[in-house]
């Protein structure tokens, strides 16, 4: 049996998501944001001064950091880990995962109710 090397997560390396405060938008880095020309990959620390939210307008320093919550990670870490063999993802992080998956899906779908 040979120990696995030490290494993190995906959603662990993956850079940190970021949430409005004002209208609960969420700032994928994975994703970019569209509307402003800013590329996937692209941290939320490096959006440039003058972006705003999309959504509703506000500034960077409205948005609060929530973690990697985005990461397509978390399925893929299950099942290459196993339940039980590796404590690197704890249920809060699951929690986290899948409340904001289920919070961007749910903000997605909202804008389409927009037009
Ligand atoms: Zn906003």
């Amino acid at each position: 049996m040979s120990e696995q090397p030490k290494e993190q997560t995906l959603a662990e390396q993956a850079p940190a998501c970021y949430e409005c405060k004002s209208c609960g938008y969420v700032y994928e880095p994975s994703k970019g944001d569209s509307k402003s020309n800013i590329a996937g990959g692209t941290k939320f620390e490096e959006l440039p001064d003058s972006w705003r939210c999309p959504v509703c307008g506000v500034r960077r320093n409205q948005f609060v950091n929530i973690g990697a919550s985005g990461a397509p990670s978390g399925f893929a870490e299950n099942l290459n880990y196993g339940f039980g063999v590796n404590r690197l993802t704890p249920a809060q992080k699951n929690i986290l995962i899948f409340g904001a998956l289920a919070l961007g899906f749910l903000f997605f779908i909202s804008l389409y109710g927009l037009k």
